[in-house]
Order: C-alpha cells, then structure tokens, then sequence
C-alpha cells in the first residue's frame, strides 16, 4: 500500500484551571483529558510522529517513513502547548510542530520566547504562523511578504533554527500566498484543506486534519488509519465551513460563529 500521512492540528488545549488565551475559539479548544486520550490510543496502535522536515525529506526520497506515522501539529503558540502537550509528548516520545504567530508572542495566554527556545531543546519543531495572525489572503502584497519573511527571521534569529515550515493563519490560503511563500524561503505550507499527504502531494497545500469541537478520538484515529467514510464525514464539515466562509466573506463568517458558538 502506498504510504500516505495524516497530519492533526490541533489549537488551545484547555486544562481544567487553565486561563483561556485572548482569541482562543471554543470551536477549536479541546480539553487536555481528551487530547491525552488520543495521544495513548496513538501509541497503543503502534504510531510515531514525524516532523513536517522529516515528512518533507521523506517526499523528497531522503528518509523513509515509520511504518505507522502520523504527524501533530499546533497552531498560535498558545501557553497550554508549553504546560500541557509538550510534558505529554515527551512522555509518550513523540514530537510536534508548533507553528507560532511571532506577534503574539509573550502575550497572556502564550508561550514566551523562554518557552519556546525549551521547546526546541526537547527536539520539537517550530513554523511560522505569520506575525499577526491575519488571514494573509486579506492582507497587501507588502503585508504579505513582511508577515511570511519577518515572521522566519524573528523566529530564525531569536531561537537559532532555520525555520521552514509554515501553517496559513484561520487556513485562508490561495495560490499568490503559496508563491509568496516559496519566495520568503519556505519549503512546505500546511493548510486546512482535509486529507492525507502522500509523496505526489504539493509541498505548498499540504493538508491537515482540524481536531475540533464535537471532539470524537474514534473518528481522529479513524482517519489516521486511513478510513475513508471518516474523511468524508469530515469533509462535509469543512465543506460547509468553506462554503459559508467564501459567500459571507471572513468579517461576517466570524460574526456567525460568535452567535452559533456559545461562550465565544
Ligand atoms: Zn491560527
């Protein structure tokens, strides 16, 4: 069977007396209880991670893949990521990939500059978020290029590393993004599109799997092992959510979720 990867975002993991980070959405906050949930199943099923480097080399042909991979992903930079999943990982040996928003660095609810230099000592890897968080096919052509370049060099200089992988800011994403992106130095984009990554899949579209509310870790382990009707059922979601995004457009589809959405 041809090797595919599934890669899971997830966002805010709330812990029982965890302060909620400005800006974290209900939606997309799942409890710490059940993301150690799905952590244990993961391991008891035989899974490792992999990194999106490690993903990108194998696409290249310069690694070959764990037999049962799967790939963990975090977007923003919240605090609970330093509290919570990074201890939990290192438990379990498994790695992640934090994608930062370097604006909201150090602000209450995420992780400092402290915390994320500790992240990559414990062997986790760091993307770029963008720098404010702006979905960043709304902003001009020099935003554009200041959110993907500066955002690389902060995270480049005041961590050591040479950062090459970056998550679309709310999954907004198009082609003149993807082509920005190449040219500020990346090699991979992680989008929110739903699906598997296989060796043909475009490093500039790379697709993930959104862990959000109702939360359910049979159907994340369903599509991590690769079972299709899962996909589906979670394509239809996303469909809706794309769909109501491109017709009300980003200022409306958020006023939306605030009234759908208790507690937002
Ligand atoms: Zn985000």
């Amino acid at each position: 069977m041809t090797k595919r990867v599934v890669a899971l975002t997830f966002h805010d993991i709330a812990a029982d007396a965890a302060v909620t980070a400005e800006g974290s959405d209900p939606f997309y906050r799942i409890r710490l209880s059940e993301f150690e949930t799905l952590v244990s199943q993961l391991r008891q099923r035989g899974y490792q991670t992999v990194s999106s480097k490690f993903f990108r080399a194998w696409q290249q042909h310069a690694a070959s893949l764990p037999q049962r991979s799967v790939m963990l992903t975090f977007d923003d930079g919240y605090a609970s990521h330093f509290d919570a999943v990074v201890p939990l990982l290192v438990r379990h040996r498994f790695t992640g990939t934090f994608f930062i928003a370097v604006d909201l660095v150090g602000r209450p609810g995420y992780m400092t500059w402290e915390q994320l230099r500790k992240l990559v000592f414990l062997g986790m890897e760091i993307g770029s978020h963008g720098l404010s968080h702006r979905p960043l096919t709304e902003v001009s052509p020099q935003e554009l290029r200041r959110e993907l370049e500066e955002s690389k060099r902060l995270l480049d200089e005041r961590l050591g590393i040479h950062v090459q992988a970056m998550s679309a800011p709310r999954g907004f994403w198009n082609r003149t993004v993807a082509n920005a992106t190449t040219q500020a130095g990346y090699d991979a984009v992680w989008v929110s599109t739903i699906g598997t990554n296989g060796q043909e899949t475009s490093p500039s579209a790379l697709r993930r799997v959104v862990v959000r509310q109702p939360f359910s870790a049979d159907r994340i382990i369903s599509m991590v092992d690769g079972w299709h009707m899962a996909f589906w059922w979670a394509a239809n979601q996303q469909f809706m959510i794309r769909l109501l995004k491109r017709t009300l457009g980003v200022y409306w589809y958020e006023q939306l979720k605030r009234r759908l959405v208790p507690n937002a």
